[in-house]
């Protein structure tokens, strides 16, 4: 059996729609993007949304929009991509990693108060493999200290905390349609704020710092534009825009399916002590990822065997203050974050899409148990 580690979702709808984008005179950021912000903004009760070209990009133009830049400090986590720490470094300023929670790999609220310094300006937390963080406490604490928030949501489409989704409780949050994400146009992000201010400054950030989009200078009389700000080229295209929109549609059904191979997993898992990241009460987990955490000794020859077997895995992640830029950069040791370094070391993420069958995660559960037992 092959069983591959991730399948995207792009249906025959979807092909169809972007047929449709290709075969009209305007492909670049028109009307299906506005289409795709608005269908997108209903899904996340966020009042704005702006389509980018990666979540990348709208991280890096929420940091520029806020005003973060060189000689700035902004807090964040260790376990996650390094989208989200090198997105800080694009703007100058320095990234200031706190440790995580050791049942959910989320970034620990109770430690980031003793971090922060007069440079500090933002928060970011990542709601890892869509699990949200303690936003209410990440809240309070930007209050009482001025900090903006920013939430690395790529993880997190369908994910709640209590009442609260991501972008309620922060300035922006900012979204992924990569390749494995839950809904993808094989590169693609967005990001959603309530901010009037903020969506429209994103909006001529994307575009070079251009006041007048092209959309604006065509479909009308000509118009001459001004720059008023450097900006960066990040701005989604209608061809992306055409492939995701129908994919909101299907977000729950998804979502469900997931949430059914996940508590599989965890039924199988725990009868057997094979420990998994946790989801907490009064969370739903948006359940983009299911990582187990084995002896870190064994950690490689368990992912070679499982491959051996035809079980597509991954390694989401190691930890990035031990990546080797970092490193030297910072001077960043083992032994700093130890939390974030164990599950590092011990992670194994597994096959995690609707499309698995019964058989499928069965086989992949009877692979993991004897390839740890070997
Ligand atoms: C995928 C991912 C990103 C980057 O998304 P791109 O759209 O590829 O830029 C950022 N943060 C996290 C946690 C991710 O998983």
């Amino acid at each position: 059996m092959i069983i591959e580690y991730h399948k995207h979702n792009i249906s025959q709808e979807d092909i169809s729609m972007a047929i449709i984008a290709l075969q009209s005179t305007f492909i670049s950021t028109g009307n299906t993007v506005k289409e795709f912000e608005d269908k997108f903004s209903k899904y996340t009760g966020i009042r704005h949304t702006v389509g980018l070209t990666s979540c990348t990009a709208a991280l890096h133009l929420s940091l520029l929009a806020l005003g973060i830049k060189s000689g700035d400090e902004v807090i964040t986590t260790p376990m996650t991509f390094i989208a989200t720490s090198n997105a800080i470094l694009y703007t100058g300023a320095t990234p200031v990693f706190v440790d995580v929670e050791p049942l959910t790999g989320n970034i620990n609220a109770d430690l980031i108060e003793r971090v922060i310094t007069p440079k500090t300006r933002a928060i970011l937390p990542v709601h890892l493999y869509g699990h949200m963080c303690d936003m209410e406490k990440i809240r309070d604490i930007a209050d009482r200290h001025g900090l903006f928030i920013i939430e690395d949501a790529a993880h997190a489409l369908e994910a709640e905390r209590r009442e609260y989704r991501p972008g309620d409780l922060s300035d922006t949050a900012c979204y992924s349609f990569y390749a494995t994400k839950s809904i993808t146009c094989g590169e693609g992000g967005a990001l959603c704020t309530n901010n009037p201010t903020i969506a429209e400054d994103i909006r001529r950030l994307r575009m070079q710092g251009m006041t007048k989009s092209a959309d604006d200078r065509y479909s009308k009389l000509y118009e001459h534009w001004d720059m008023s700000v450097l900006g960066w080229k990040y701005n989604m295209d209608n061809i992306k825009a055409s492939l995701l929109i129908n994919q909101i549609d299907h977000i729950r059904e998804r979502w469900v399916r997931r949430l059914d191979i996940c508590h599989y997993y965890e039924m199988m898992f725990y009868g057997d002590n094979i420990e998994y990241i946790r989801v907490l009460p009064y969370n739903k987990s948006a359940r983009l990822m299911f990582t187990i955490l084995v002896n870190p000794d064994k950690r490689d020859a368990i992912l070679h065997g499982l491959q051996e077997k035809g079980v597509g895995v991954a390694v989401n992640y190691r930890a990035i203050h031990l990546l080797d830029y970092y490193r030297k950069r910072f001077g960043y040791k083992r032994g700093m974050f130890p939390i974030a370094e164990s599950i590092g070391d011990r992670t194994i993420s597994l096959p995690l899409y609707p499309q698995l069958t019964d058989n499928e995660v069965e086989y992949i559960v009877d692979s993991v148990k004897e390839v740890i037992n070997e």
